[in-house]
């Protein structure tokens, strides 16, 4: 763990860059460091490993205070990436592995496993160890470069806006390598960036600096729901803020509770009167706990004739999604395999709601729109509206033997 405890640090001439930091960072995190230029970000990562001193206040390693530390056993816990992640040309690509242990001055037997079991987590042959830079894409190089910040198997891995140079497509794929190894080995990552969707992509928690002070500390996802003030609003940007509304909120939120179902032992008689009495066209088959196993139409009873059949020999598979399924996600299920309605089931695949494509659109419109475009919505989407036909039945049980115009 990484505790910061009333950090301060004034530059010479009065130049206060960080003001009364006090932050706690766990094992295992990845912590990034966002804000605007000079609001204090790479002055408090370098504080870490003490490549920049604290004027006041101190900042703990798993409980030690690093001014009591031998600087040398500091530099083996925390490691820090140079800047670009660029390799050294004159060396091959084991040599710039290794450079880190080296310097640490590790066995040297101990270092070749370490550097072969490295190229193989990023897919890369363990004979490249032996080429130079020049002789591998660029691609290949920063892989390499990211290796290497976590070849001294330190726990602790500083980095100062590793891939600010670098073109999109480059950058996203390492940020995701990073992301991958990070997890995998279990690294804590103290990473300046100064750009939000990098920020947002990678880190467990964002630590948001301005002007010297920590404006906010928290999740991306909490972050996004809460912004701290007009600030950090500003460093998120508008499209971000109203695309957060969609992207967390999960379909639990949005769903219809209790959708018509039935259990398998039933028949096509029983569920042709419980589609007449509900005015639907579909029901869900379930088991006698309650678990989704699929669905039976309408107008697939009519190759049976008059034959009656238990819905267990009929039902159809059918696609469900699970409660904690985040809306936009529901979202494109439901448009891009044109369905209308999915089934919402629980962590034991048991039948507890339905998203309708109604439903669905409400919350896009919400989000897009706000509240005031309520006529449109339903001008447009009436025609579909199952939810509106299964609450209007369930209001009014009565019997109707006319349904037929409900189509699926
Ligand atoms: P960031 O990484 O967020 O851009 P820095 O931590 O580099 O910010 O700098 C914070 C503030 O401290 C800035 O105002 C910067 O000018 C100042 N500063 C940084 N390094 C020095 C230094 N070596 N001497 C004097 N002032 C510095
Ligand atoms: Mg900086």
């Amino acid at each position: 763990m990484i505790e910061f405890k009333n950090v301060s640090k004034v530059y010479p001439g009065n130049q206060v860059a960080a003001k009364n930091i006090n932050l706690k960072f766990n094992d295992g995190e990845f912590i990034c460091f966002i804000g605007s230029s000079g609001s204090g970000k790479t002055t408090c990562m370098r504080m870490i490993n003490r490549m920049n001193e604290i004027t006041t206040g101190e900042i703990l390693i798993d409980g030690v205070n690093i001014q009591d530390m031998d600087p040398v056993d500091l530099r083996r816990q925390v490691g820090y990436v140079i800047q670009q992640i660029g390799l050294l040309p004159h060396m091959t690509v084991y040599e710039n592995i290794v450079l880190v242990p080296k310097l640490l001055k590790w066995d040297e037997d101990k270092l070749r496993p370490i550097a072969e079991n490295l190229i193989k987590k990023v897919d890369l042959p363990v004979s490249y160890l032996d080429k130079y830079p020049s002789e591998l894409s660029g691609g290949q190089q920063q892989r390499i470069g990211v290796i290497r910040a976590l070849a001294a198997d330190q726990d602790i891995i500083l980095m100062d806006e590793p891939f600010g140079a670098l073109d999109p497509i480059t950058r996203d794929a390492l940020q995701k390598l990073v992301k991958r190894l990070q997890r995998e080995m279990g690294k804590t990552i103290v990473f300046v960036s100064h750009d939000m969707d990098e920020a947002l992509n990678l880190a467990d928690r964002i630590v948001i600096m301005g002007k010297g002070k920590v404006v906010q500390f928290d999740t991306p996802e909490n972050i996004l729901k809460n912004p701290a003030n007009e600030y950090v609003e500003g460093l998120l940007g508008e499209d971000k803020l109203n695309e957060a509304k969609a992207s967390y909120e999960t379909v639990d939120k949005i769903m219809l509770k209790n959708p018509v179902s039935m259990t398998s032992d039933r028949s096509t008689y029983d569920a042709l009167a419980m589609m007449r009495k509900k005015r639907v066209d579909t029901i869900f088959v379930v088991d006698k706990e309650g678990h989704l196993l699929g669905k039976v139409g309408m107008f697939d009873f009519q190759q049976y004739g008059r034959q009656i059949k238990s819905l267990e020999e009929v039902y159809d598979d059918v696609y469900a999604i699970r409660k904690d399924t985040i809306i936009r996600n529901a979202i494109s299920d439901i448009y891009n395999a044109d369905i209308k309605n999915l089934p919402v089931v629980d962590d034991e695949h048991r039948l507890i709601g339905l998203v309708t494509r109604a439903a669905v659109v409400d919350t896009i419109y919400m989000n897009l729109w706000g509240d005031d475009e309520e006529e449109e919505e339903e001008e447009v989407f009436e025609e579909d509206n199952l939810a509106e036909l299964i609450q209007e039945a369930s209001r009014d049980a009565s019997e109707d033997d006319e349904s037929g115009d409900v189509s699926d």
